[in-house]
């Protein structure tokens, strides 16, 4: 599969810093801030730094440092959050899967009962 990077996506341009955002944490590899329309009290999206589309182009393509930087990442939102009681990890891929941002992100919600995963 060929995945096309469009570099002036929102995400994009929040690396940059041509648009501003809440950060949660920052590592070499990986953004953590908070979600501008919050479906939870958490709603926190990680998205590496590199330039890939979706989860399935990160899960090939990315070196083993990005995928540590990236998970690191996911661990200390979870710490920083205090999402104890339990969390929900989404990542919307493509049109079945209504991804409006095409780079990767990682959606973590939690801070109260979410229900089951699909309707
Ligand atoms: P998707 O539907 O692609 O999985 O989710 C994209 C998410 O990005 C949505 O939850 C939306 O609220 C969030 N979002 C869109 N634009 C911005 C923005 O400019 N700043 C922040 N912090 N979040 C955004």
């Amino acid at each position: 599969m060929e995945y096309a990077y469009d570099d002036q996506n929102i995400f994009a341009k929040i690396l940059r810093g041509e648009i501003p955002n809440k950060t949660v944490y920052e590592n070499d590899y990986a953004l953590a801030f908070e979600d501008i329309a919050p479906q939870a009290p958490v709603h926190v999206l990680v998205i590496p730094k590199g330039a890939y589309v979706s989860l399935d182009h990160f899960a090939r393509d990315a070196s083993a440092e990005e995928h540590h930087g990236f998970m690191q990442a996911v661990a200390e939102v979870c710490r920083i959050m205090d999402v104890e009681a339990g969390f929900r990890s989404i990542a919307n891929t493509r049109v079945h899967g209504v991804q409006d941002v095409p780079h990767y992100h990682m959606h973590i919600i939690g801070g109260r009962q979410l229900g089951r995963m699909l309707q």
